[in-house]
This record gives structure tokens, C-alpha cells and sequence, in this order.
């Protein structure tokens, strides 16, 4: 290895200082060494300034200045070569100065000696270069460190950035969101509102069609007459699913749990295709396994509207050979039954390829079906969800030109204790028009004048006598001056609606008298609010002429009607609890009371239908009002009531808890569910008690 040679300089005012040091270098074997001499101050600053040099020796005594004047002036002007002081003698105190002003080291002439200078200079050298290794390492370091940083804070920068970005993709995804919510909102009322403006003229269109069918027409006329009734029934069901899918997407369907009779509700269905099947020459069965209970409790009208779909279709897109609709059980317990309900066509099948997406909303098989078969492709869109949100399966199998099977899979509850009734003959086809059915006087609440129109031109053809009201108000009004068996209540009136109307009616003096709905919106919430409201019955709009006939014969009193009839009393909308309990008051107890004094016990009745509307009525005012005094005092009055008319023990308890909750002031959801149900329990008390008044 080359030795590389190391150059001093030598700062000294005395030159034969300079010359024995020269010397004494010189005889340094390890290193090469040249060495050169600087006189003064000035000079030697010069020379460190050019940096000509690994080294200084710089002598303490330098004329007016010092050695460590010169080792602090270098240093700030960046000298980075060690400086060593050399002194003439051996101070502690020059010696730390000397160290604090930056030397590298500190000799005393006296003691030089060449190895000495020699360890001095190579250690200072030495140092030098791991001082200036080390500040590079650090200058380095820091700049990575920095570089670091800047990319750090570029990254932090850029998260920030970031995460303001997402802030405000969030607030624009919740804005959007909330204005979906809001357009979905509105789009539902829209559609719901909407509906309810198209349906009443549409349902005006369709039932006039019906009144002048029965007129002489000609057979033109009557061709063009089954046009508009034709268009009038399309449009009707466009309405129907549009509405629907509205109300499926605003997840607002909900579905009714009621009794029905499963085989009698779909005949019932099947019979509305009876002409339709006879005109397209095509064969319709219905198996029906006989291992399914007679009644079920679920929600008959969707279930009607599913098959409705299917057998619609089926009918549709078949030419010749037959539909078969089968209903099977797959499954038994002891709370419910599972059923597969499926409907056969010989139709034109399905390609296969359209079999995956024909469920979707607007999906026609093929793009000719529109214009050949008409149809908007929401059909079974909608069949499909009602089966899924009644947590069934829908499935279809199809072959081109060898027919479809459309199937779905629901479960209904099974109801437990038997049923007795008998349904069937509400359906008296010998009855229709029947002379047995006579002075039935009949009040229609009704404001659109298109439809008091039709409705009396339907009951009149009956043989039933009709009076009209126009809003709930002038019924209340007819009500107090004339005598009628049944009223026919539109739900939607101005001044006072039906529901209203129905609340009045039933706190009145005359609150047995049965209430059939005519309704344009068939929801299960409607006929919830209808039933609460004391309603007995309801008929959807547009009016289908046998149905108003039977439901309107359900409630005809027994001197109407043939004797054979009288148990058929039975209202259609029940509660389970409802058909398992025959009467909801047993006057035994009152029986006791008067000791069987057929006029003291007329007279407790009396004031009992007189009292308690007033209480209900107080108690709903007060619950309105938040008056918790009134609602207090109003359910204590009404306690001792349900014991008078043994009535069972659970509505004693339901007031009281209402009492109970009323001086604490607390819970008003709960004192209106209860109420509800009390009230709801009072109607059919009223309507029992004044039977028993009348054979009192
Ligand atoms: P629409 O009948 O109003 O077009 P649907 O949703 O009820 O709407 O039916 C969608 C499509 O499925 C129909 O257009 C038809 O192509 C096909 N389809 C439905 N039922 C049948 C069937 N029984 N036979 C053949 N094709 C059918």
C-alpha cells in the first residue's frame, strides 16, 4: 500500500523553531512527510484559507495575536484540517483553551520528540477524517432523513388529501342517499296517490261498462263495449303492479294473517278464468291434495293475486290444451304446513337460455311477445316477491312449444281449533236476485258522483233500497233520522272519512249496524285500519257485483233472510281468537245480579250501551289531548264494566294497567295498543248486547 505523503504547515514567528521541528520530522521513517513554515499570523491564515495542507502547527506566540487566535479564525472560515498548538511550555490552562478553541491537540516544544509528532499528527489526522466521516455519514443521514420526511409528508399530504376526498364522497354518497330515500318517498306517495286519482274514473269505466252490457245493444256495440272493458281491465292491473312494485321497492308490503279457506279461495280465483278458458277452448283442472287442513291462517288476497299472475299467464300464452293448477302438501307439523302450489300450461314454453332472467323486472321471453302477447313484463317480478317476502320459493321448468310449470313454495300456519262455519253458502248463486231477500235498505257513503251513480245502479238492480250520503258527516245525520240495515262506506270523504265516520258510529246509539268498506286499496294495512276502525267487512274497488251481493247478505238480519242462513252471522275479517270464542259477554252474572228481572236487567244493559261510548270517547279524547286526569278517571269508570258483562278477566286488566299507566304519565304506545284492543272488544260487545236487548 502507497503511503500517501501528508503535508504540514508550520505557523511559527521563530524559524529555528520551524528548522528543529523540520528536522525531527524528517527523521520520521513511518510516514512521508513535507513540511513547510509560515512566519506569521497573517501569512499562515492565508495559507489555511488556499487549504493547501493535511495539517497545522501553529505556535501560541504570534506576535500581537496567538496561536488560538489563529485556530478560532480558521475554523470560521472552514478550515476542516487539524490544528495543533505548539507551545513553550506546559500550561493547563492554554492547554483547555486551546481545546475549547477547536485544536486538535496540544504539544510543548520542549517535549517534542519525532514519534511524539508523529502520533499527534496521524491521531489528529485521524480524527479529522472520522470527525469529517462521521459529518458526512450524519450529512447523509440527514438527508435521507429529509428526503424521508418530504416523502412522508408528500404520502401524509396525499392521505390527507385522501381522506377529504372520502369525506366528501361520503357527504355526497349520504346526500344522494338521503335524496333516493326522499325520490323514493315521494315516488311511492306519487304512485300511491296517483293510483287512487286513475282508479276511481277507471273503476267508473269499467262498472258503467258492466251497467250497459245489460242494456239491448247491438252486436257491434257489444264488441266495441268489450273493448273498453278489455283496455279498462289492462290498465287496472298496470296500475295494480306498478303500485305494487312501488311498494315492494319502499319496502312497504306487508301481509295480512288471517284465516282463510285455502281450496275455496283459489275455486273462487279460478272461477273469474271460467270464461276466458271456455273462449280459448282450453281445459282447466284443479288438483287440490285433500290432506291440507281446511283453513290456514296467512294472507289469502296475495296468495290470490300469485296465482292470479300465473294462471293469467298460463292462459295467455297457451293456444291449445289445458292448464292444471295442483296444490300439494310437502310438510306437517303441528303449527303449520308447507304447500307447493304449481300451475301446468301446454303453451309456448320458454326458451331456455330466458329461463334465469324471465323473473326480472321488464323481461319478456322473447322480443315479439310484446306486440303478440301485449304485457309489460312485471307479472312475475312481483309474483316473485310476494312468495319471497312471505319467505317462500318461486321456480319455473319450461320447454319451447311443450308448455311451463311455474311453482312456488309457501308455508301457512295452521289454525287449531275446527272452524265451524259454513263459507260455501255465502256464495248462494240460487240467491242472486232471489225474492227471500226483501226491505234491505241500504246506505252508501259515497262522494264521487260517478260512483253513487253506479253503486245504485248495482244495488238497485239487486232489489235493494239505497239512500246516499256524501261524507261521513250527513251519514252520522241519516243515521239519527232514518232506519237502515247496512251501510256501504268509502273510506276516502271529504269532511269526515270512513274511518271516522265508522268510530262515530259505533259509539253511537245504533252501533250494531254492520259497516262494509269499499275500498280502491286492498293493503293489508287498509283493512287493519278498517277492522280498528269497527269496520265488519270490506269489498275492493272496482266492484265486482256477486262479491258486494254476498258480503252484503252476510250482514242482512235474520228476519231478511231464510231461516237456514242465521249462523252464517260471521264476519269476514276474524281474529283467531275471534273464531274459537263464540260470544264475548255471559250474562250469568248479571242474571244473579237482577235475580233473572227481565226489565232491571234491560235497563242495566241500556245504560251500559249508553256509558260506555262516552268512556271510550273521553278515554281517546283524552289520549289526543295528553290529558292523563281525564284518561285516568275515564278507565277507572270503565273497570267495573267487563265484570257486569263477564266479559273474560284479560280486558279488567287491560284497563286497569291503562289506569295504572295514566297516574304516572308514561307510556302512551302501550295505552293505545290496549285501548285499541278494548275498544275493538266493545264493539262486539254492543253489537252482542243489543241482540240480547232485542230478545229481551
Ligand atoms: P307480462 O306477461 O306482463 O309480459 P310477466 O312478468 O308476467 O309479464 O311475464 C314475463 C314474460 O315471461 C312474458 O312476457 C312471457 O315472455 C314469459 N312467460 C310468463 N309466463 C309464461 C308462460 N306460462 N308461458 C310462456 N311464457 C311465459
Amino acid at each position: 500500500m502507497v503511503r500517501k505523503e501528508i503535508r504540514i504547515l508550520m505557523i511559527d514567528d521563530d524559524k529555528d523553531d520551524f528548522m528543529i521541528v523540520r528536522d525531527i520530522i524528517q527523521d520520521v521513517v513511518h510516514h512521508k512527510y513535507t513540511i513547510d513554515w509560515r512566519p506569521s499570523y497573517e501569512e499562515g491564515l492565508k495559507s489555511i484559507a488556499e487549504k493547501n495542507h493535511d495539517v497545522y502547527l501553529i505556535d501560541y506566540r504570534l506576535g500581537a495575536k496567538t496561536g488560538l487566535d489563529l485556530v478560532k479564525r480558521a475554523i470560521e472560515i472552514g478550515c476542516e484540517a487539524p490544528l495543533i498548538i505548539l507551545t513553550g511550555e506546559n500550561n493547563f490552562e492554554i492547554d483547555n483553551q486551546a481545546m475549547n478553541a477547536g485544536a486538535a491537540d496540544y504539544i510543548v516544544k520542549a517535549a517534542i520528540s519525532g514519534q511524539m509528532l508523529e502520533s499527534s499528527i496521524r491521531y489528529a489526522i485521524a480524527n479529522t477524517n472520522h470527525k469529517k466521516e462521521m459529518q458526512e455519514l450524519n450529512a447523509a443521514l440527514e438527508k435521507r432523513v429529509k428526503s424521508r420526511t418530504i416523502s412522508l409528508e408528500e404520502t401524509l399530504s396525499q392521505l390527507k388529501k385522501s381522506q377529504i376526498e372520502l369525506i366528501e364522497a361520503k357527504n355526497k354518497a349520504e346526500v344522494a342517499a338521503n335524496t333516493a330515500e326522499l325520490c323514493s318517498r315521494s315516488k311511492t306517495d306519487f304512485l300511491s296517490c296517483m293510483s287512487h286519482e286513475i282508479r276511481t274514473p277507471l273503476n267508473a269505466i269499467i262498472g258503467f261498462t258492466d251497467v250497459v252490457f245489460d242494456t239491448n245493444l247491438t252486436k257491434k256495440q257489444k264488441e266495441y263495449l268489450n273493448a273498453i272493458k278489455t283496455s279498462g281491465n289492462l290498465l287496472m292491473v298496470l296500475i295494480n303492479d306498478i303500485l305494487d312494485l312501488a311498494k315492494v321497492e319502499a319496502g312497504k308490503m306487508t301481509f295480512e294473517y288471517a284465516p282463510f279457506n285455502l281450496s275455496n279461495s283459489i275455486s273462487e280465483i279460478l272461477q273469474l278464468f271460467e270464461t276466458k278458458i271456455k273462449e280459448a277452448k282450453l281445459q282447466l283442472t284443479f288438483k287440490f291434495d285433500p290432506n291440507i287442513p281446511e283453513f290456514l291462517i296467512g294472507d289469502s288476497v296475495r296468495l290470490n293475486q300469485i296465482i292470479l299472475n300465473l294462471v293469467s299467464n298460463a292462459i295467455k300464452f297457451t293456444k291449445k290444451g289445458s292448464i292444471n293448477i295442483a296444490i300439494q302438501m310437502l310438510n306437517e307439523d303441528n303449527g303449520n304446513v308447507t304447500l307447493e302450489f304449481s300451475v301446468t300450461d301446454t303453451g309456448i314454453g320458454i326458451p331456455k337460455k330466458n329461463l334465469s332472467t324471465i323473473f326480472d323486472k321488464f323481461q319478456q321471453a322473447t322480443n315479439e311477445t310484446s306486440n303478440v302477447y301485449g304485457g309489460t313484463g312485471l307479472g312475475l317480478t312481483i309474483a316473485k316477491q310476494l312468495v319471497e317476502l312471505q319467505g317462500g320459493t318461486i321456480s319455473v321448468k319450461s320447454k319451447v312449444d311443450k308448455g311451463s310449470t311455474f311453482s312456488f313454495i309457501l308455508s301457512y300456519k295452521k289454525i287449531k281449533s275446527k272452524f265451524e262455519t259454513e263459507n260455501k253458502e255465502f256464495v248462494p248463486k240460487d240467491l242472486f236476485g232471489s225474492p227471500l231477500i226483501k226491505n234491505v235498505k241500504i246506505l252508501v257513503a259515497e262522494d264521487e258522483s260517478l260512483n253513487q251513480l253506479l253503486i245504485s245502479t248495482i244495488l238497485e238492480k239487486f232489489g235493494f233500497e239505497i239512500d246516499i250520503a256524501g261524507n261521513g258527516k250527513i251519514v252520522l245525520e241519516k243515521l239519527r233520522k232514518n232506519k237502515y240495515d247496512i251501510i256501504l262506506m268509502d273510506l276516502q270523504m271529504p269532511e269526515m272519512n270512513g274511518f271516522e265516520t265508522t268510530y262515530h258510529i259505533r259509539k253511537s246509539k245504533n252501533p250494531a249496524i254492520p259497516i262494509i268498506a269499499l275500498t280502491a286499496n286492498v293493503t293489508t294495512t287498509d283493512v287493519e285500519k278498517c277492522r280498528a276502525a269497527g269496520m265488519n267487512d270490506y269489498v275492493s274497488k272496482p266492484i265486482n257485483n256477486k262479491l258486494l251481493y254476498n258480503t252484503i247478505i252476510k250482514y242482512i238480519t235474520k228476519e231478511q233472510l231464510p231461516k237456514k242462513r242465521v249462523k252464517n252471522e260471521i264476519h269476514q275479517i276474524y281474529t283467531e281468537q275471534q273464531l274459537t270464542k263464540k260470544k264475548c259477554i255471559n250474562l250469568d252474572n248479571l242474571n244473579e245480579l237482577t235475580n233473572g228481572n227481565l226489565q232491571v236487567k234491560s235497563k242495566i244493559a241500556k245504560v251500559y250501551l249508553d256509558e260506555i261510548p262516552k268512556l271510550l270517547f273521553t278515554m281517546k279524547q283524552s289520549m289526543d289531548n295528553l290529558d292523563w286526569d281525564a284518561l285516568r278517571i275515564a278507565s277507572h269508570s270503565l273497570i267495573p264494566s267487563f265484570a257486569l258483562m263477564g266479559i273474560n278477566k284479560e280486558f279488567e286488566t287491560m284497563a286497569r294497567t291503562i289506569e295504572k299507566l295514566a297516574v304516572k304519565k308514561e307510556n302512551l304506545g302501550k295505552i293505545k295498543e290496549l285501548f285499541q284492543k278494548i275498544d275493538l272488544l266493545c264493539t262486539e260487545v254492543f253489537c252482542e248486547l243489543k241482540n240480547e236487548l232485542i230478545e229481551l
